[in-house]
Order: C-alpha cells, then structure tokens, then sequence
C-alpha cells in the first residue's frame, strides 16, 4: 500500500503542468497544491490562489493567510497541524471568483482526491466559493457560517474567507468564534 506522502506527490505530478480548465492558460505562474500536515485532523479549504500565493506556490501567504494563521490561534488551533488547500489551483485573472465549470473541472481532479487521501475527520471551507465548490450548490455564507454538516463521511464547518474579514473587521469574533467550533469538535478525534 502506497503511503499518504507519496499518493499526494504522484497527483501532484500528475497535475504540476495542469491545462485542464481555462486557468491554466491566463497567466498563472504556479499551481498551488496546498500544503501542511497530510495526518491531519482539520482540512481548510479556500477559494484559490491570490497574487503571493501564485508567486510561491503556496497557500494563504498574503494578507489573508497572515490574518488567518492570527485567528487560528487565537482560537487554540496551530496552523501547522493543519492540511490547507484550495478549491482551485490556478490563480484566476484579477482575483476574480473561479467560474462554475472551472470549480467542476478542478475539485473532480484534485482537491476530492486530495480529501480521499488525506482523509481529514472535519473540513472548514473559507467563504462561499470553497463551500459552494465541495457542496456543488448556491449557498450564503452569512447563513451557513458557524453551522455544523456533513459531506460524505466528513464534518464541515463553513466560515468566512479572511479576505472577507480583512473588508469587514466587525465581523472578525464570529470567524474566531466558528474556528473555536473546529477546535472543539477536533478534541473529540484525538
Ligand atoms: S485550476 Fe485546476 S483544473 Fe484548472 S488548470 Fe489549474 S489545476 Fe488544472
């Protein structure tokens, strides 16, 4: 039996020259896989790659990553113990919101493979897009955010996207408040 590391870098290869939806020709300079702990007990999910993090190949490294990785600890969660990833691989244009079929093409090839693999007990998708994308339905965020689902054998607890939170600061302690959630339900698996 293949191990976690290495079913991870085999889907890696085999999408590292990625043309596989319309991103992969306008312009992106890296695909940003995710990264962190493949042994996991919480997977954060958000929308897709922004200018830093298709610089670096890395996700959540700009402004929002910083914020995020302050409101992880401020609720008790160390960003380290955590597998982050995006809907999307592929930065879109102007940080535009990645397009249905694009979010259809993307998560079907990777990020569910990445899940299957990974095995997480709960994700925590950032914003409506990573919640819209693994749900495959319209959904409001201000409605969803905090509430506790299930997606196939999975526990999902939608948040906001930092981003959102960098627009909005009022609305900082109920993303805290969400992530005190994940931490709480995560005891239950240790
Ligand atoms: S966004 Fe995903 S499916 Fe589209 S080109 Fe990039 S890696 Fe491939």
């Amino acid at each position: 039996m293949i191990t976690k590391k290495t079913a991870l870098d085999n889907l890696y290869k085999k999408y590292s020259q990625c043309f596989s939806c319309p991103l992969g020709g306008l312009g992106r300079k890296n695909i940003v896989f995710g990264s962190g702990n493949i042994d996991c007990i919480i997977m954060l999910i958000g929308e897709g790659p922004g200018k830093q993090e298709d610089e670096q190949g890395i996700p959540f490294v700009g402004r929002s990553g910083q914020l995020l990785t302050k409101l992880l600890s401020i609720a008790g969660i160390n960003r380290n113990a955590l597998f982050i990833a995006n809907i999307v691989k592929c930065r879109p244009p102007e940080n535009r919101k990645p397009a249905y079929e694009e979010i259809s093409v993307c998560t079907k090839l990777i990020l569910f493979e990445q899940i299957k693999i990974i095995k997480p007990k709960i994700i925590c998708t950032l914003g409506s897009t990573a919640l819209e994308g693994l749900l495959n339905k319209k959904i409001k965020i201000t409605q969803e955010r905090g509430t506790i689902q299930k997606w196939n054998e999975y526990i999902v607890v939608p948040t906001f996207h930092p981003a959102y939170i960098l627009r909005n600061p009022q609305e900082t302690q109920k993303c805290i408040d969400d992530f005190i959630l994940i931490e709480k339900i995560s005891e239950s698996f240790l």
